[in-house]
């Protein structure tokens, strides 16, 4: 057995693997980049090593320096998590070329299925049932468009070396096509730096299926059953859970079976995942449900399928690497109950899903029993700009799938997350969607009805009664007036908008200024207005600040404008996606600090409004 360890990746994936190797007294290193030199995976390990800055190309990206991390530490193997350089052959290939174990299939594994093209070529002839489409050599456009006219419309133009859902363009009509090629073209050459497409036929009523393998270095393949990883926003996995609603076990059992031959046919030793997409039109039919891809590593939603099978799949990794056999044979693994894994992003679903980064003043997630929760941070640490946004993954469990729906929305109503926003009050409302409950949805139900489930909740009247109660105090404060004989308000600013909250019964014994609310998953500052001659606003409400590092491509305002509440002020460029900033209020532009093209730091002050009084 392995006894020593370096976790080639950060974040919850790093906490994650260190906590298995640890049950097992294996010695872990990390490695970390200037960003995360206080990050939870640096202190969780026995070692840590400093591999440079902050951004992932400099740092988890440059497999020299996580090589050399390993020998000098003494670290027998590697293992590289999700995402970075996991599904990186020549960086698995230097791994074993320096004399160290490799968590993980071997290249020519990871080779064989790194191609969307070759990949499909390649399950064609392992008999896996793909989805109908093109794959040809033929990359002009011209062949495209007459393989997409014969496949039909819809059809998915997809890049050959594509993921995390980018590259992809659904095209609608024959008409559409050029203009979806070149743009999808674009975007791979930037994304992947490999132009090449596939066309698919685009299946209705999509639904992801998807089912973990394992195999070891004595030529044993299993498999541990079906996760449907239906609910997605742009493609990425938001809820997973593990079985399959509406899967009968002879569906399973050729599904299963096809995903053990895919695995088998290119010698597949390790944990891996075999991505189906099935058109669930009248249900799940094993003859509707085709072969997508293959991802050769651990997936982040593993962790339902460890909840169903009792199996920790970090230790079978660790295991098989060491050359030990898989512990269990198929016939010694069944599904007890229901699990399910909801993705917490900082992210303010209610902005567009900006990206939300700053400081964990308040980082509360919400336990049940069975409830389990996969974190790389913690309350006082901080989100930075240069990584996945993930922050957690919750993952609750039940005997039915409706006890395991239940007890995720209780988990995800008790967390409390502040200043960084998340999207757990978009997770609860998802989970609550009738489809979601009926076990129906498809992979398109995010962008039908995402904007309904984005909207921001608003507190309750009760919830806002507790917190007129703590701004009150045993003394009635300024501000504080009887509106009518029996009605009493207390004028306060919830989240920087004034708003008059309803005093019932006594105030508490002390006073505060301001207060967090949270509730549903959803955390408001509320703080008691005092007309001290400030305004309506904090001095620094009207800042707009720079969300994250990123280019101003437009400013929409000139300094002194009067500008509305909701008025689009700038558009950032970060994160390769577009940003507005809008006015937070009726004002002027008191102060204007950007220019268009110029490149800014996260929270450069960028305009200031002045509040109209
Ligand atoms: P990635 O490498 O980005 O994960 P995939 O090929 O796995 O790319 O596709 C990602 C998602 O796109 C799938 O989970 C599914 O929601 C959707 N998708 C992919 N192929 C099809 C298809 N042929 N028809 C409908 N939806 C598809
Ligand atoms: P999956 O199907 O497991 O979601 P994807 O191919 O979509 O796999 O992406 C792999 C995962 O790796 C993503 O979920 C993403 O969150 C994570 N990931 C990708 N890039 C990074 C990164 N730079 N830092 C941390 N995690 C990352
Ligand atoms: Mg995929």
């Amino acid at each position: 057995m392995i006894t020593s360890l370096l976790i080639a990746n950060r974040g919850e994936i790093a906490c994650r693997i260190i906590r298995t190797a640890r049950r097992m007294g294996i010695r872990t290193v990390a490695v970390y980049s200037d960003a995360d030199a206080k990050a939870l995976h640096v202190r969780s390990a026995d070692e840590a090593v400093h591999i440079g800055p902050s951004p992932a190309r400099e740092s988890y990206l440059v497999g020299d320096k996580i090589i050399a991390a390993a020998l000098a530490t003494g670290a027998e193997a590697i293992h590289p998590g999700y995402g970075f350089l996991s599904e990186n052959a020549e960086f698995a290939q230097a791994v074993i070329d320096a004399g160290l174990i490799w968590v993980g299939p071997s290249p020519a594994s990871i080779r064989a299925m790194g191609l969307k093209d070759a990949a499909k070529a390649r399950m064609i002839a392992a008999g896996v049932p793909v989805t109908p489409g093109y794959l040809g050599e033929d990359q002009s456009p011209e062949r495209l468009q007459t393989e997409a006219d014969a496949i039909g419309y819809p059809v998915l133009i997809k890049a050959v070396a594509g993921g995390g859902g980018k590259g992809m363009r659904r095209v609608e009509s024959s008409a559409e096509f050029d203009d979806n090629l070149e743009s999808c073209r674009r975007e791979a050459a930037s994304s992947f730096g490999n132009t090449d497409v596939l066309l698919e036929k685009y299946i209705l009523s999509p639904r992801h299926i998807e089912v973990q393998v394992f195999g070891d270095t004595h030529g044993n393949v299993v498999h541990l059953f079906e996760r449907d990883c239906s609910l997605q926003r742009r493609h990425q996995k938001v809820i997973e859970e593990a079985p399959a609603p509406g899967m009968d076990p002879a569906t399973r059992e050729a599904i299963c079976a096809a995903a053990v031959r895919a695995a088998q046919a290119v010698d597949y030793v390790g944990a891996g995942t075999i991505e189906f997409i099935a058109d669930a039109s009248e249900g799940l039919r094993a003859d509707r449900i085709w072969f997508m891809e293959m991802n050769t590593r651990l997936q982040v939603e593993h962790p339902v399928t460890e909840e169903i099978t009792g199996v920790d799949l970090v230790e079978w990794q660790l295991r098989v690497a060491s050359g030990e056999p898989l512990p269990k044979r198929q016939d010694e693994l069944a599904i007890r109950g229901w699990a399910m894994e909801a993705r917490l992003y900082a992210e303010d679903p209610a902005k567009g899903f900006l990206p939300s980064i700053g400081k964990l003043d308040l980082f509360e997630l919400g336990d049940v029993p069975g409830g389990r929760v996969d974190t790389g941070v913690e309350q006082g640490g901080e989100v930075t700009p240069f990584y996945d946004p993930m922050i957690a993954k919750v993952i609750a469990r039940g005997d039915t799938r409706d006890a395991a729906r239940a007890a995720l929305a209780a988990m995800l109503d008790d967390t409390a997350v502040w200043p960084v926003r998340t999207n757990a009050a978009f997770l609860i409302a998802a989970l609550e969607h009738p489809d979601f409950v009926a076990g129906t949805v498809d992979t398109g139900l995010i962008g039908r009805e995402g904007d309904a489930l984005a909207a921001a909740p608003e507190p309750s009247s009760e919830a806002l009664a507790d917190a007129a109660r703590a701004l009150t105090g045993d003394q009635p404060l300024a501000g504080f007036r009887m509106n009518a004989p029996h009605r009493a308000v207390v004028h306060a600013l919830l989240d920087g908008e004034p708003v008059e909250l309803p005093l019932s019964g006594p105030g508490e014994d002390e006073r505060r200024d301001n207060v967090l609310l949270a509730e549903a998953g959803s955390v408001w500052r509320v703080a008691a207005w005092r007309d001290d001659g400030a305004g309506h606003h904090h001095a620094h409400d009207g800042d707009i600040l720079s969300p994250m590092p990123g280019k101003i491509i437009a400013v929409e305002v000139v300094q002194g404008q009067a500008v509305t509440k909701g008025q689009k002020l700038l558009t950032l460029e970060a994160m390769k996606m577009e940003h507005t900033l809008t006015a937070p209020f009726d004002g002027t532009v008191a102060e204007l600090a950007a220019t268009p093209g110029a490149q800014v730091q996260v929270e450069a002050l960028l305009a200031r409004i002045e509040a109209v009084e």
